[in-house]
């Protein structure tokens, strides 16, 4: 059996704050606004895995209301997801994404993104796609004010 997921997320951006993206740390002159650490690719990749498997929202495993993910490593949920899918009998066959920011360039660091969410889905590299727009210098993406990400999960039965 085949189970779809699709899930987004977006963040206010702010000067001076760290931007991490799929585990991944950006030299970046605005960082992510969040509760944990604000990885907004990350969010979105569990979020399709929750959605695939109808399990909610990321906001219902791990509430930004919870001190005991103030500051926490996004692949602290990833992970834990991942196991609450092994646990429901699926395996994830690929993951496509979309990260919208307007700077920096995320091409240089696609390729290490995509590792880093492959092994924790426990997937290759070329099960995952990680793909970068910019706003085109309308809405809040455009601005530099967010960053926005969607991801598609595909899951199949083991
Ligand atoms: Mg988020």
């Amino acid at each position: 059996m085949f189970r779809i997921g699709y899930g987004n997320d977006l963040h206010r951006l702010e000067a001076g704050r760290p931007l991490i993206l799929g585990g991944v740390s950006i030299a970046s002159e605005a960082g992510a606004v969040g509760h944990s650490d604000a990885d907004c690719l990350t969010h979105a990749v569990t979020d399709a895995i929750l959605g695939a498997l109808a399990l909610g929202d990321i906001g219902a495993h791990f509430s930004d209301r919870d001190e005991r993910w103030r500051g926490a490593d996004s692949f602290v949920f990833l992970r834990h997801t991942v196991g609450l899918m092994r646990e429901k009998g699926f395996r994830v066959v690929n993951v496509d994404s979309t990260v919208s920011l307007e700077r920096p360039k995320l091409r240089p660091h696609i390729d290490a993104i995509r590792a880093r969410l492959a092994a924790a889905l426990e997937v290759s590299v070329d099960c995952v796609s990680v793909k970068a727009k910019t706003g085109e210098k309308v809405d809040a993406v455009g601005r530099g004010e967010a960053v926005r990400t969607e991801a598609v999960v595909l899951l199949e039965s083991v």
